[in-house]
């Protein structure tokens, strides 16, 4: 027998089975061919795996490439590749690309990057993923369909509720998308643009996305004080539309709030022992990445981003939005890092407590004054996830692993700011604290998260499992070094343990990232 590569006397995790088996892993073209005792077959190319995991390539079920642009500045997405992943998908947090009915659809984007320079030449979800597939992707994507992108189409820049005709015209776009392989729907129920969308509106979008049998993923309204209502919510939603239910990124902020954990756990249980598919995704860090103007108070930023810079400007307003945030939690909102501000670079590092210092005025007003000076486009690093919490999540039997972050190269931009370190981390972080044991669960059962489980989720076939006839997608990791290096003050940084990556077959991480590129579109 001969194969273009040999993966030879690895341990393998195949994705699927309990305990990990050794074998070698013959790959011809863009499958695997044969999985076994390989010792007599050539091969053009021969991996050495002793000592070392050889599972799936990680399936990255959150992710934000697209809304922060980066699936087209740098399409090879390195930060990526190093840690292992293989697949994403994005169109998360109700912003997808596509369809764009008109222009007003795509400014949901807004609120992370700045629409300056974009080429976008397509209007249906199909266009979008042709378009998509002359890039050079580092990475498969598939993409769920933002119900804001849908929504601003129609609905433009104004806060209402959508009226019936304008809900017969979103279902009617959502299936078109959903039939040219969307992979599901997503809602970002804590943005100003769907903070008013009505029970009806989304039972509907719901119920479309159920008949297709695809995915409803969904940012919680709430992730503190309400977090369990908003909970309740989502529940309710998947459980009247029947639909596949993923909470993104899921966590409760706030010291306040941590003892709701163990409610909304209960809550999610209950609804799986009913019946109700829903699972959710963790990022393995207790620092959030979140929109600044998220942190004022709902009535002040309904509207959007223009309605924001006006209530700061009026002083009733103003005293009043003040007057909320001081009945928050103070040592929170001081420890806020600014992250990411591509008008205001020079502020990027630095704390709310330092700049509320430097402008002599509390922590509240620099608030305030950062989302004025920066009109509003402003995303910050925030500790608010209890440290007890993450094991629990991570270790949950409905929880998957995600990074939520996006493609990065390895040079700093200052339009890029800080980027969150799991952009870069996520996976092998987590799989190291899977072996320090501060997440107890096995092997075979981590990788799952990451590999068969969002394979299943998204129904991206051929996927996600080691399996002969399967689209080639591995990577070969040392358990013994895997961990992240990369930290919020300098998060640039390659994971360790990663050794080998292949994508459809092909080599793209070898010790380090070879160049090639090997991503493709899936349509689901
Ligand atoms: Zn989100």
């Amino acid at each position: 027998m001969r194969f273009d590569t040999i993966i030879k006397n690895g341990t393998i995790l195949d994705g699927i089975s309990a305990e990990p088996r050794s074998a070698d892993v013959g790959i011809s073209g863009k499958e695997i061919k044969a999985i076994g005792n390989l010792s007599s077959a050539r091969a053009r190319q021969i991996i050495s795996a002793d000592h070392k995991f050889v599972c799936p390539g990680f399936i990255d079920i959150q992710n934000h490439s697209d809304s922060y642009f980066t699936l087209f500045e740098i399409p090879a997405m390195p930060s990526l590749t190093s840690q292992g992943v293989t697949t994403i998908a994005v169109g998360q947090c109700g912003t997808s690309l596509a369809p764009l009915p008109n222009i007003e659809a795509i400014k949901s984007v807004q609120k992370w990057h700045s629409l300056a320079g974009a080429n976008l030449n397509w209007l249906t979800f199909g266009e979008y993923f042709d378009s998509l597939g002359r890039y050079p992707l580092g990475v498969n994507v598939t993409s769920l369909i933002g119900h804001s992108t849908l929504r601003r189409g129609l609905v433009g820049d104004k806060v209402r509720p959508a009226t019936p005709e304008e809900i017969g015209i979103m279902s009617k776009l959502l299936s078109d998308g959903l039939s040219s392989g969307a992979a599901g729907m997503s809602l970002g129920l804590a943005y100003a643009h769907e903070a008013d969308s009505t029970i009806e509106e989304m039972t509907e979008a719901a119920e479309v996305v159920a008949k297709h049998r695809k995915l409803l993923s969904i940012h919680l309204r709430s992730e503190g004080v309400h977090v369990v209502e908003s909970v309740n919510e989502a529940i309710d939603l998947a459980e009247s539309a029947k639909v596949s239910l993923k909470i993104s990124h899921f966590k409760v902020r706030g010291e306040k709030n941590w003892p709701k954990l163990e409610i909304v756990l209960d809550r999610i249980d209950r609804a799986y022992q009913r019946g109700v598919d829903v699972f959710f995704d963790v990022y393995p860090y207790t620092t959030s990445w979140t929109v600044l103007y998220t942190y004022l108070p709902k009535w002040a930023y309904e509207g959007g981003r223009s309605a924001i810079l006006e209530n700061l400007q009026d002083s009733a307003a103003r005293r009043k939005i003040l007057a909320y945030l001081k009945d928050q939690e103070q040592k929170t909102i001081a420890d806020i890092m600014i992250a990411t501000s591509p008008t205001n670079p020079a502020l990027v590092g630095k704390t709310l407590r330092q700049i509320a210092a430097n402008q002599d005025v509390g922590v509240e007003e620099a608030l305030l004054n950062m989302i004025a000076a920066t009109n509003a486009q402003v995303v910050v690093f925030d500790r608010n996830i209890s440290e007890e919490s993450l094991p629990a999540l991570l270790g949950h039997p409905l929880s998957l692993v995600a990074s939520d972050g996006a493609g990065y190269d390895f040079v700093y931009s200052p339009s890029h700011g800080l980027v969150h370190p799991r952009c870069f981390g996520a996976f092998p972080k987590f799989l190291g604290l899977v072996r320090d044991k501060k997440v107890k669960i096995s092997w075979s059962e981590a990788v799952k998260k990451i590999t068969s489980r969002p394979a299943e989720k998204l129904r991206v076939g051929k996927r996600g499992r080691l399996a002969v006839g399967n689209f080639a997608d591995i990577v070969v990791f040392d358990p013994r070094d895997i961990g992240s290096r990369a930290t919020y003050e300098s998060p640039y940084q390659e994971s360790d343990g990663i050794d080998y990556v292949l994508i459809n077959g092909k080599l793209v991480f070898w010790k380090t990232l070879t160049g090639e590129t090997a991503g493709e579109v899936l349509k689901v």
